[in-house]
């Protein structure tokens, strides 16, 4: 049977509650091609000390070792987050089919909140949409790591 957004919107939950307990900022992807998971990823920015190791980076550079190409026609990317321009211009570039995010991103985000990089007709690339998929999940995870983080801060557990 096929798998809806929202089945695999839940796995990249799941990378995204990874992330979460090993105290990085909750965001989570997997890439999905013919309808299977070829590639799952979290955030690894602190662990890495690394300000690229974002979900959707990470993903897509294993998406692409697993296909054993870098053009990802066909794939579709779940991303817990919209995207930031940096991971937006990744999935241009990586002839990306479809891209699925699930709360807005006010900062960083790329398809809207902060600029609009994937409605902008790009000349050789265009991809499609889907935006809001388990939302409030995605939002409410993100939500209790900055308050949980705030109170470790107000507790000099971290300064
Ligand atoms: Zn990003």
């Amino acid at each position: 049977m096929p798998r809806s957004d929202e089945d695999f919107m839940r796995e990249a939950l799941l990378e995204a509650e990874a992330a979460f307990a090993i105290g990085e900022v909750p965001i989570g992807a997997v890439l999905v091609y013919k309808g299977e998971v070829i590639a799952r990823a979290h955030n690894l920015v602190e662990t890495g000390s690394d300000a690229t190791a974002h979900a959707e980076m990470l993903c897509l550079k294993k998406g692409a070792a697993a296909l054993g190409n870098w053009r990802l026609i066909g794939a579709t990317l779940y991303c817990t987050l919209e995207p930031c321009p940096m991971c937006a211009g990744a999935m241009i570039h990586s002839r990306l089919e479809r891209l699925v995010w699930g709360a807005p991103d006010v900062r960083c985000g790329a398809h809207g909140s902060w600029v609009n990089l994937l409605d902008a007709g790009h000349p050789i690339h265009q991809l499609s949409v889907t935006s809001g998929i388990l939302k409030d999940r995605s939002g409410d995870l993100m939500r209790a790591f900055f308050k949980q983080r705030r109170q470790e801060k107000e507790d000099g557990k971290i300064v």
